[in-house]
């Protein structure tokens, strides 16, 4: 059950490989009036662990548009690339319990390797990992590792979900809210096969870094797009492996553009920026995307 919280903190978490459009504000407005309208805090956290695609003149204009949108946020700013060496230490936690192993695969060794249509896909399409570095014999792993080859770590998703089961004592679930309603869904990691947890290049994934950073500000409530959704699933699953309490969770509805499709950052004629310099103001933003105050 998630945790009974007495001051209810909310955050709002971009990553900083591009300019906010609609979709961002919308997110931080629901995000900020839902933590104001329950007296809690409203933080913002840079998710910034993609160092090839993270850009500082992006989060200096991230918290220009939040600010000129007139959102205020509690201080200090949490920075992701800041913070590797304590998602190692949720790695190590997670490698102690046995549910992870390096994989030394390359995307094209993996696309290489599924090779029937009906291949099973994750929750964002992509095809499920095929295996190709499980139950590696040590030994190889020793001497791949020795000779430098990059790897990622995964999960063993089997064993992560049969431990994760015991120590929950029931199903894994997930609480959603929605204004006063609350609704009890299950979880089905399973669906995300051996997810990478630690990528090549960083100690981290998305997953991992989101379930450490929201336990260690606090975070009762996450609220994010219908696209995360999915997500939660595996975060509940780490969640449950590394002891983290659990957040209540409000996925809301995503701004779409005039063809129905998600606004993606590439479209950059729904950038804050660039509605700003065509004359709209905040209140504006807030009707364009239904949160008038
Ligand atoms: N950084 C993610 C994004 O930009 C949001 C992560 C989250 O809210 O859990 O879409």
């Amino acid at each position: 059950m998630p945790q009974e919280m007495t001051a209810p903190v909310f955050r709002f978490a971009p990553s900083p490989n591009g300019a906010l459009h609609l979709g961002h504000a919308y997110s931080a407005l629901v995000t900020h009036d839902m933590a104001r309208a329950a007296g809690g805090r409203f933080l913002l956290r840079i998710e910034d662990i993609d160092l090839t695609r993270a850009r500082a003149e992006y989060e200096a204009q991230i918290l220009d548009d939040l600010a000129w949108l007139g959102l205020e946020w509690g201080r200090p700013v949490r920075r992701q690339s800041e913070h590797f060496a304590t998602y190692r230490q949720a790695l190590d936690q997670l490698d102690a319990l046995g549910v992870l192993y390096p994989c030394f695969a390359t995307r094209k060794e993996i696309a290489q390797a599924v090779t029937s249509p009906a291949h099973p896909l994750d929750p964002d399409g992509a095809p499920l990992y095929p295996g190709l570095c499980k139950g590696l014999p040590e030994v190889a792993i020793e001497t791949r590792k020795a000779r430098g080859a990059p790897f990622a770590l995964r999960l063993d998703m089997d064993k992560a979900l049969a431990l994760a089961l015991e120590r929950n004592g029931s199903p894994l679930t997930f609480t959603e809210i929605d204004g006063d309603r609350q609704e009890v869904i299950q979880a089905d990691p399973a669906r995300w096969g051996d997810a990478v947890i630690a990528r090549k290049e960083v100690p981290t994934s998305y997953h991992l870094a989101v379930v450490v950073d929201d336990a260690i500000q606090g975070v009762s409530h996450v609220t994010r797009g219908r696209d995360l959704y999915a997500a939660t699933d595996i975060h509940r699953l780490l969640q449950v492996l590394l002891g983290l309490p659990e957040p209540l969770y409000h996925h809301h509805r995503l701004i779409t553009d005039a063809q129905g499709r998600k606004l993606a950052k590439s479209q950059r004629d729904t950038s804050l920026a660039a509605l700003r310099a065509d004359g709209l103001t905040p209140a504006d933003i807030r009707r364009l995307v239904g949160q008038a105050i």
